[in-house]
């Protein structure tokens, strides 16, 4: 069965979306750990990070970074920060975590939007691209 973001891929489930390119996709966290909270995905259904073809890995990587740099440059922090965990959504998502403190790297203190601020912050990432 797809997972919720192929299906986001797919259009078949709206997003935040920040970025696209032919492989990868980036959109905001629904449950945002913090303002700017971002996934960036591969369009490849894998489950596991490190069962990632080196190519699509290294491209992963790549676009995270870029992605990163433009919610540095958009959202008040101190820094990005980057983790994988996946034990929710089995398909590879990277996490960039805009941090002030390490309560922000915790998934455990979680920030509410509404529909208008999660589309303010995807177009202020998205204009730093
Ligand atoms: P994990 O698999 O533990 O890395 O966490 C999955 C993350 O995906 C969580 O932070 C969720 O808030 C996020 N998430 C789940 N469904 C959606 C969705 N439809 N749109 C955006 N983010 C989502």
């Amino acid at each position: 069965m797809a997972t919720i973001f192929t299906k986001i891929i797919a259009g078949e489930i709206p997003c935040y979306k920040v970025a696209e390119d032919d492989n990868f996709l980036a959109f905001l966290d629904i449950n945002p750990n913090a303002k700017g909270h971002t996934l960036c995905i591969p369009k490849k259904e894998v489950d596991k990070l490190l069962d990632l073809d080196e190519g699509t890995y290294s491209g992963l990587m790549s676009f995270s970074r870029k992605v990163g740099k433009a919610i540095e440059e958009a959202i008040d922090c101190n820094r990005v920060g980057m983790a994988v965990i996946g034990l929710e959504v089995p398909h590879v998502h990277v996490h960039l975590i805009p941090l002030n403190s390490m309560k922000d790297a915790t998934f455990q203190s979680k920030v509410q939007l509404s529909d208008a601020e999660f589309k303010e912050i995807a177009s202020k990432i998205s204009a730093k691209l």
